[in-house]
């Protein structure tokens, strides 16, 4: 299982964390992890594959036009603060 957020407009980094120009979970109203409008649902994997479509209206499409999206390599435990806890980043595209 995977975790994803919505956050910055870049998936540059560094040496240690490679997404790390992405930026915090998009939270433009500051409350805390898991209520951030960047947050999504845990993406479950079968062997390696996901598919995963979500209805939600926290947002508008032109709120993350731009924004970079990012796949965690642990699950959210939608406790811990600022991340949940959620691992690795292990991909990152910008949402066009
Ligand atoms: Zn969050």
């Amino acid at each position: 299982m995977v975790f994803i957020y919505m956050s910055g407009t870049s998936c540059t980094g560094n040496s240690s964390d490679e997404f790390a120009n992405a930026g915090t979970h998009l939270n433009p109203t500051g409350c805390p992890h898991p209520f951030h409008i960047g947050d999504l649902p845990p993406l479950i994997e079968n062997n390696g594959f996901s598919y995963m479509s979500v209805l939600i209206d926290k947002f508008k499409i032109s709120d993350i036009i731009g924004k970079a999206i990012i796949i965690h390599d642990m699950p959210d435990d939608f406790t811990s603060q600022p991340a949940g806890n959620s691992g690795k980043k292990i991909a990152c595209g910008i949402i066009e």
